[in-house]
């Protein structure tokens, strides 16, 4: 029996509506489905990588431009200042790899423990496993009798992937790799922070501190604006946040920096 054609969007006929053979194959190769879309399949995954290099960068800046700060405040020793900064360089670089791989692999092993259970519950019940898909897309809003349709075609096309993709929400062929993850995380933060090590050592005494403020804060706009960009947010308020944000804290490093070294040494 056909089913009786719902009411639709606009008046639009069931048929308006059916997508053509190369939309459903961008769709199933995760490209965008229509000319205009902005955010396609392809590129959501490249633009969060790029997002997270661009926040990794700015932890570099910030937090060896406070340090590199704060112990200008303190002295004018340019071997101390770039002691300092390269240690703070390092140990943020090891630190952010470090809490990068540690929580990448968890997400992989639970991942990994997910889909082995799943296999072993297919195997086991798999009559439970149909009734509970096609719970699951009536829970989104099918009717029981189309719900057990598409449960019914995805199990025979395939159930582990069915089972992952509407019960677990796990791409298989997206399993990130710790190494890869710690690896881009430590060098994003090593290229931020080597701009407030080089803004700090090249220009000469008296212009150290202002140099450093500066090129600090050009660069936490830079940051600001691209991954406002990227995140397709509001830029203007993006660059003010982070910029006013970062004057604050560098003066607040400097002044500390400032107070305790005249206290203390
Ligand atoms: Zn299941």
């Amino acid at each position: 029996m056909e089913p009786e054609p719902t009411a639709l969007v606009g008046g639009m006929s069931a048929d308006d509506i059916m997508p053509s053979a190369a939309q459903v194959q961008a769709a199933a190769a995760g490209r965008g489905t229509h000319p205009q879309e902005p955010h396609t399949g392809g590129t959501v995954g490249r633009l969060n990588w790029l997002r997270a290099a661009v926040l990794g960068a700015n932890d570099g800046i910030v937090s060896v431009a406070g340090i590199v700060i704060g112990v200008a405040g303190a002295t004018s020793a340019r071997g101390l200042i770039f002691t300092a900064g390269l240690a703070g360089l390092v140990a943020g670089a090891v630190s952010m790899a470090l809490g990068e791989y540690v929580s990448v692999s968890s997400q992989r092993d639970s991942e990994r423990a997910q889909m082995t259970q799943e296999k072993r519950e297919l195997a086991d019940t798999p009559e439970a496993e149909l009734t509970e898909l096609t719970a699951l897309y009536e829970a989104k809003g099918l009717s029981a009798a189309t719900a057990r349709t598409v449960a019914t075609e995805l199990t025979a096309r395939g159930a582990l992937a069915a089972h992952l993709d509407a019960e677990l929400h796990i791409d298989p062929n997206d399993i990130p790799s710790p190494v890869q993850a710690a690896t881009a995380s430590a060098l994003s933060f090593t290229s931020g922070a080597l701009l407030p090590l080089l803004a700090i050592l090249l220009p000469p005494a008296a212009l150290r501190v202002p140099v450093t403020f500066a090129t600090v804060l050009i660069a936490l706009g830079l940051a600001g604006a691209l991954s406002a960009r990227l995140g397709g947010s509001n830029i203007r308020r993006a660059v003010l946040r982070l910029v006013i944000g970062g004057a604050l804290g560098l003066a607040f490093t400097y002044g500390i920096g400032h107070l305790f070294g005249t206290a203390i040494g």
